[in-house]
């Protein structure tokens, strides 16, 4: 049987902070398991992470407007992208579980990481029109967001300064990763390390550790899937009619994103619903 392998695409400048602790407990725990692990430390690579003209070998079809997602989709089927992007992309391809490990920035990934995310996951590469969401490109591997914030929990509960944690995750987590087909499982939180005592970061990593021996066989987060849209240009990517007239008496919206002017389902980018058994 092929080895399993994981990706940790990892961005934190210090060898001494948290997230490196963070990757190193994945790094052996996933070893331990069997997996290949290969990271890809984004700093130290010196991850260039502006979206320009030097992705693409050779020349380009409309050099007077240039146009990167155009560019860089014709690129990759005629093997013109530059050679980092190439080595990333056959990275992700060999992963089925993808680990992105980060600070939070201004509700985000640091920009080094979303220089990653716009320039490795490129049309054709990683969606087209005809593969997105639950028919997306990744659709076999899963994804999961692990990352440190300066921000305690409560400051981002729904009612908490920050507001919900749910909604700053859903452009991350719907727009980038399960666009790409990626099967996304619960984000791993670790709430302010630097704001609490030794012993309770020691038990955070112990916790990481603990859940990395059953991750993969976690359920992922729920999204909606494609069937219930006209996925066409004329009916406009809408929900069906026939689906928001079902869906009209529940309580809830489907999801963060799609609330359909309801409460958002409680903790749905942060949780995997409960299952049957
Ligand atoms: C530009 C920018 C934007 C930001 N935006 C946001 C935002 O929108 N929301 C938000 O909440 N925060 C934000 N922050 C804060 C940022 O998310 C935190 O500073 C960061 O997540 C802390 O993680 P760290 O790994 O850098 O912690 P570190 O400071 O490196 O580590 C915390 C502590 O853990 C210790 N440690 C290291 N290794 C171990 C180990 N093995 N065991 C136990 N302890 C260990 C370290 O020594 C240190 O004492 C932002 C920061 C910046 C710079």
């Amino acid at each position: 049987m092929a080895q399993k392998t994981a990706l940790i695409v990892y961005a934190h400048q210090s060898p001494g902070s948290f997230n490196a602790a963070a990757r190193d407990v994945a790094v052996e725990e996933l070893t331990s398991q069997g997996f290949k692990v290969t990271v890809s430390d984004l700093y130290a690579m010196n991850f260039r992470s502006s979206t320009t003209r030097d992705d693409v070998i050779g020349e380009l079809k409309n050099p007077d407007l240039f146009q990167y997602g155009e560019e860089t989709m014709l690129a990759w089927m005629e093997s013109r992208l530059s050679d980092d992007i190439v080595a990333e992309q056959k990275k992700v391809e060999e992963a089925e579980l993808v680990i992105f490990q980060f600070p939070l920035y201004w509700f985000s990934v640091p920009a080094i990481l979303k220089g990653w995310m716009d320039r490795v996951l490129t049309q054709g590469f990683a969606f087209s029109l005809q593969k997105m969401y639950n028919h997306g490109v990744f659709k076999d591997k899963k994804a999961v967001l692990s990352f440190t914030t300066g921000a305690t929990s409560s400051m981002f509960q729904p009612d908490g300064i920050n507001g919900d944690i749910n909604v700053a995750l859903w452009p991350l987590q719907n727009g980038t990763l399960h666009f790409c087909g990626f099967r996304v499982l619960a984000p791993q939180i670790f709430w302010g390390p630097a704001h609490c005592p030794a012993g309770v970061r020691t038990a955070m990593l112990a916790g990481w550790r603990s859940r990395l021996k059953g991750l993969l066989a976690e359920p992922p987060l729920t999204f909606a899937p494609c069937e219930l849209f006209d996925l066409s240009f004329q009916g406009g990517f809408l929900l069906r009619p026939e689906v928001k007239e079902e869906l009209a008496p529940q309580r809830y919206g489907i999801t963060t994103g799609h609330h359909l002017g309801k409460p958002l389902p409680p903790d749905n980018q942060t949780k995997a619903p409960p299952t049957d058994n």
